[in-house]
Protein backbone atom coordinates (compact mmCIF):
# COMPACT_ATOMS: atom_id res chain seq x y z
CA UNK A 1 0.00 0.00 0.00
CA UNK A 2 1.07 3.13 -0.56
CA UNK A 3 2.35 5.36 2.38
CA UNK A 4 0.25 8.66 2.68
CA UNK A 5 3.01 10.67 3.59
CA UNK A 6 4.86 9.69 0.58
CA UNK A 7 1.59 10.20 -1.59
CA UNK A 8 0.81 13.93 -3.09
CA UNK A 9 -2.81 14.82 -2.73
CA UNK A 10 -4.60 15.09 -6.18
CA UNK A 11 -4.60 18.95 -5.80
CA UNK A 12 -0.73 18.99 -5.90
CA UNK A 13 1.25 21.25 -8.68
CA UNK A 14 2.80 18.55 -10.14
CA UNK A 15 6.29 20.20 -11.36
CA UNK A 16 8.52 18.41 -13.64
CA UNK A 17 12.20 18.45 -13.84
CA UNK A 18 13.09 17.31 -17.24
CA UNK A 19 17.01 15.65 -17.48
CA UNK A 20 18.35 17.49 -14.98
CA UNK A 21 21.23 15.01 -14.99
CA UNK A 22 22.53 16.59 -18.42
CA UNK A 23 20.34 19.91 -18.80
CA UNK A 24 21.09 22.16 -15.91
CA UNK A 25 23.44 24.32 -15.89
CA UNK A 26 24.31 27.36 -13.54
CA UNK A 27 22.16 25.67 -11.40
CA UNK A 28 18.95 26.13 -13.73
CA UNK A 29 17.33 23.46 -10.74
CA UNK A 30 17.11 26.02 -8.46
CA UNK A 31 13.43 26.78 -10.94
CA UNK A 32 11.99 23.78 -9.66
CA UNK A 33 13.11 24.70 -5.94
CA UNK A 34 12.09 28.35 -6.50
CA UNK A 35 7.84 27.09 -7.99
CA UNK A 36 7.87 23.78 -5.50
CA UNK A 37 8.61 26.58 -2.20
CA UNK A 38 6.23 29.55 -3.65
CA UNK A 39 3.52 26.78 -4.00
CA UNK A 40 3.98 25.99 -0.63
CA UNK A 41 4.16 29.13 0.85
CA UNK A 42 0.83 30.08 -0.12
CA UNK A 43 -0.51 26.46 1.44
CA UNK A 44 -0.45 24.67 -1.81
CA UNK A 45 0.94 21.14 -2.19
CA UNK A 46 3.46 21.03 -4.60
CA UNK A 47 5.28 17.74 -5.76
CA UNK A 48 9.10 17.76 -8.11
CA UNK A 49 9.40 15.01 -10.34
CA UNK A 50 12.90 14.27 -12.07
CA UNK A 51 13.00 12.44 -15.26
CA UNK A 52 16.15 11.55 -15.83
CA UNK A 53 17.91 10.30 -19.66
CA UNK A 54 16.78 6.91 -19.94
CA UNK A 55 13.35 6.91 -18.34
CA UNK A 56 10.18 7.77 -20.27
CA UNK A 57 8.36 11.12 -19.87
CA UNK A 58 5.43 11.60 -18.37
CA UNK A 59 2.41 13.44 -19.87
CA UNK A 60 0.59 13.65 -16.39
CA UNK A 61 2.66 16.64 -15.09
CA UNK A 62 1.36 20.35 -14.94
CA UNK A 63 4.85 22.26 -15.23
CA UNK A 64 7.50 21.15 -16.88
CA UNK A 65 10.93 22.80 -16.61
CA UNK A 66 14.21 22.20 -18.89
CA UNK A 67 17.71 23.54 -17.93
CA UNK A 68 20.59 24.75 -20.25
CA UNK A 69 23.46 22.62 -21.11
CA UNK A 70 26.32 21.98 -23.80
CA UNK A 71 25.82 21.25 -27.70
CA UNK A 72 26.44 17.55 -27.22
CA UNK A 73 24.16 17.22 -23.72
CA UNK A 74 21.40 19.36 -25.77
CA UNK A 75 21.69 16.75 -28.98
CA UNK A 76 20.92 14.17 -26.37
CA UNK A 77 18.39 15.56 -24.86
CA UNK A 78 16.44 16.87 -27.38
CA UNK A 79 16.55 12.60 -29.41
CA UNK A 80 15.61 11.72 -26.05
CA UNK A 81 12.22 13.72 -25.89
CA UNK A 82 11.34 13.40 -29.33
CA UNK A 83 11.51 9.58 -28.86
CA UNK A 84 9.60 9.75 -25.46
CA UNK A 85 6.79 12.46 -26.18
CA UNK A 86 5.53 12.72 -22.93
CA UNK A 87 5.72 16.31 -22.81
CA UNK A 88 4.56 17.35 -26.51
CA UNK A 89 1.37 15.48 -25.04
CA UNK A 90 1.30 16.97 -22.11
CA UNK A 91 1.37 20.43 -23.23
CA UNK A 92 -1.57 19.54 -26.34
CA UNK A 93 -3.80 19.39 -22.81
CA UNK A 94 -2.50 22.38 -21.69
CA UNK A 95 0.28 21.91 -19.66
CA UNK A 96 2.99 24.63 -19.28
CA UNK A 97 6.68 24.45 -20.11
CA UNK A 98 9.54 26.89 -19.14
CA UNK A 99 13.21 26.27 -20.92
CA UNK A 100 16.38 27.73 -20.22
CA UNK A 101 19.08 28.49 -23.11
CA UNK A 102 19.45 24.59 -24.38
CA UNK A 103 16.13 23.83 -23.12
CA UNK A 104 14.97 27.19 -25.10
CA UNK A 105 16.42 26.35 -28.33
CA UNK A 106 15.21 22.49 -27.50
CA UNK A 107 11.52 24.06 -27.71
CA UNK A 108 11.66 25.71 -30.96
CA UNK A 109 11.86 24.00 -34.25
CA UNK A 110 15.14 23.48 -35.04
CA UNK A 111 18.66 24.05 -33.46
CA UNK A 112 22.48 23.80 -35.46
CA UNK A 113 24.95 23.35 -33.09
CA UNK A 114 28.54 24.74 -33.38
CA UNK A 115 29.54 21.75 -35.28
CA UNK A 116 27.49 22.47 -38.13
CA UNK A 117 24.90 19.78 -37.26
CA UNK A 118 20.98 20.61 -38.08
CA UNK A 119 18.27 18.64 -35.14
CA UNK A 120 15.06 18.82 -35.22
CA UNK A 121 13.28 20.57 -32.12
CA UNK A 122 9.98 19.87 -30.35
CA UNK A 123 8.36 22.52 -32.22
CA UNK A 124 6.73 23.94 -29.50
CA UNK A 125 7.81 27.23 -30.16
CA UNK A 126 8.52 28.80 -33.42
CA UNK A 127 11.82 29.82 -32.95
CA UNK A 128 15.00 28.34 -34.75
CA UNK A 129 18.70 28.81 -33.49
CA UNK A 130 21.73 29.05 -35.28
CA UNK A 131 25.50 30.08 -34.17
CA UNK A 132 26.52 33.26 -34.05
CA UNK A 133 29.73 34.69 -34.52
CA UNK A 134 30.75 34.74 -30.57
CA UNK A 135 28.95 34.07 -27.46
CA UNK A 136 26.88 36.03 -24.95
CA UNK A 137 28.75 36.28 -22.01
CA UNK A 138 26.84 38.44 -19.15
CA UNK A 139 24.23 40.22 -17.49
CA UNK A 140 21.17 41.24 -19.21
CA UNK A 141 18.13 43.05 -18.71
CA UNK A 142 14.96 42.75 -20.16
CA UNK A 143 11.92 44.82 -20.72
CA UNK A 144 9.05 42.54 -20.63
CA UNK A 145 5.76 42.70 -22.93
CA UNK A 146 2.85 44.18 -20.29
CA UNK A 147 0.78 40.97 -20.12
CA UNK A 148 3.89 39.24 -18.64
CA UNK A 149 4.38 41.58 -15.91
CA UNK A 150 5.56 45.30 -15.46
CA UNK A 151 9.12 44.29 -13.82
CA UNK A 152 12.12 43.90 -16.06
CA UNK A 153 13.44 40.30 -16.33
CA UNK A 154 17.15 40.22 -15.18
CA UNK A 155 19.43 37.14 -15.59
CA UNK A 156 22.60 35.83 -16.82
CA UNK A 157 23.14 34.29 -20.46
CA UNK A 158 26.06 31.86 -21.64
CA UNK A 159 25.38 31.10 -24.99
CA UNK A 160 26.41 30.82 -28.86
CA UNK A 161 22.89 30.35 -30.48
CA UNK A 162 21.13 33.49 -32.11
CA UNK A 163 16.96 32.60 -32.26
CA UNK A 164 14.90 33.72 -34.96
CA UNK A 165 11.26 33.67 -34.07
CA UNK A 166 8.21 32.98 -36.41
CA UNK A 167 4.90 34.14 -36.24
CA UNK A 168 3.83 31.53 -34.29
CA UNK A 169 5.51 32.55 -31.07
CA UNK A 170 6.28 35.96 -29.80
CA UNK A 171 8.88 37.18 -27.81
CA UNK A 172 9.10 37.99 -24.09
CA UNK A 173 10.87 41.84 -24.84
CA UNK A 174 13.42 43.97 -25.58
CA UNK A 175 16.73 43.68 -24.11
CA UNK A 176 17.50 46.79 -22.39
CA UNK A 177 21.40 44.91 -21.85
CA UNK A 178 22.65 41.79 -23.41
CA UNK A 179 21.83 39.60 -26.07
CA UNK A 180 19.17 37.32 -25.49
CA UNK A 181 18.05 36.22 -29.27
CA UNK A 182 20.22 38.60 -30.73
CA UNK A 183 18.13 40.41 -33.01
CA UNK A 184 17.21 43.11 -29.79
CA UNK A 185 14.60 40.62 -28.50
CA UNK A 186 14.78 38.35 -25.63
CA UNK A 187 12.90 34.64 -24.74
CA UNK A 188 9.57 33.47 -26.65
CA UNK A 189 6.13 32.27 -25.71
CA UNK A 190 3.41 30.73 -27.43
CA UNK A 191 0.42 29.75 -25.51
CA UNK A 192 1.92 28.41 -21.99
CA UNK A 193 5.39 27.53 -23.18
CA UNK A 194 7.95 30.10 -22.64
CA UNK A 195 11.70 29.83 -23.30
CA UNK A 196 14.50 32.24 -22.02
CA UNK A 197 18.45 32.54 -22.24
CA UNK A 198 18.28 33.64 -18.78
CA UNK A 199 19.94 31.48 -15.91
CA UNK A 200 20.32 32.72 -12.86
CA UNK A 201 18.32 30.54 -11.39
CA UNK A 202 15.94 33.08 -12.84
CA UNK A 203 12.93 32.14 -11.43
CA UNK A 204 14.98 32.98 -8.04
CA UNK A 205 15.91 36.31 -9.04
CA UNK A 206 12.56 37.14 -11.22
CA UNK A 207 9.82 36.22 -8.71
CA UNK A 208 7.23 37.58 -10.66
CA UNK A 209 8.05 35.29 -13.84
CA UNK A 210 7.40 32.38 -11.34
CA UNK A 211 4.37 33.46 -10.45
CA UNK A 212 3.35 34.08 -13.48
CA UNK A 213 4.35 30.08 -14.70
CA UNK A 214 2.14 29.61 -11.32
CA UNK A 215 -0.81 31.27 -12.17
CA UNK A 216 -0.44 29.15 -15.35
CA UNK A 217 -0.43 25.78 -13.78
CA UNK A 218 -2.66 26.76 -10.74
CA UNK A 219 -5.96 28.63 -13.07
CA UNK A 220 -5.30 31.35 -11.04
CA UNK A 221 -2.60 34.52 -10.40
CA UNK A 222 -1.32 33.14 -6.81
CA UNK A 223 -1.64 35.68 -4.14
CA UNK A 224 0.76 38.68 -3.22
CA UNK A 225 4.09 36.95 -1.56
CA UNK A 226 6.43 40.04 -0.28
CA UNK A 227 9.92 39.07 0.40
CA UNK A 228 12.05 42.31 0.17
CA UNK A 229 15.27 40.33 0.59
CA UNK A 230 14.79 39.05 -3.02
CA UNK A 231 13.63 43.07 -4.23
CA UNK A 232 17.17 43.93 -3.23
CA UNK A 233 18.97 41.33 -4.91
CA UNK A 234 17.00 42.49 -8.46
CA UNK A 235 17.93 45.99 -7.63
CA UNK A 236 21.91 45.15 -7.11
CA UNK A 237 21.72 42.96 -10.48
CA UNK A 238 20.08 45.21 -12.23
CA UNK A 239 23.08 48.13 -11.63
CA UNK A 240 25.22 45.26 -12.64
CA UNK A 241 23.66 44.98 -15.63
CA UNK A 242 26.04 47.11 -18.37
CA UNK A 243 23.81 49.20 -20.58
CA UNK A 244 22.90 48.83 -23.93
CA UNK A 245 22.21 45.57 -26.20
CA UNK A 246 24.89 43.39 -27.53
CA UNK A 247 24.13 41.50 -30.58
N1 LIG B 1 24.61 25.06 -26.51
C1 LIG B 1 23.75 26.22 -26.60
C2 LIG B 1 24.43 27.49 -27.10
O1 LIG B 1 25.61 27.68 -26.90
C3 LIG B 1 23.12 26.44 -25.25
C4 LIG B 1 24.10 26.90 -24.19
C5 LIG B 1 23.51 26.92 -22.80
O2 LIG B 1 22.50 26.29 -22.52
N2 LIG B 1 24.18 27.60 -21.88
O3 LIG B 1 23.75 28.28 -27.73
Amino acid sequence: MADPARTPPDSALRIGLVLPDILGTYSDAGNAQVLRCRTQWRGIAATVTEIRHGETVPSSLDLYLLGGGEDDAQALAVNHLRAHPGLQQAVARGAAVFGVCAGFQILGTQFTTSDGATHTGLGLLDAGTTPGRRRAVGEVVVDVAAELGTEPLTGFENHLGRSRLGIGSRPLGPVRAGTGNGDGTEGALTGRVLGTYLHGPVLARNPALADLLLGWSLGAPPAALPLPEIGALRQERLRAAKRGPRR
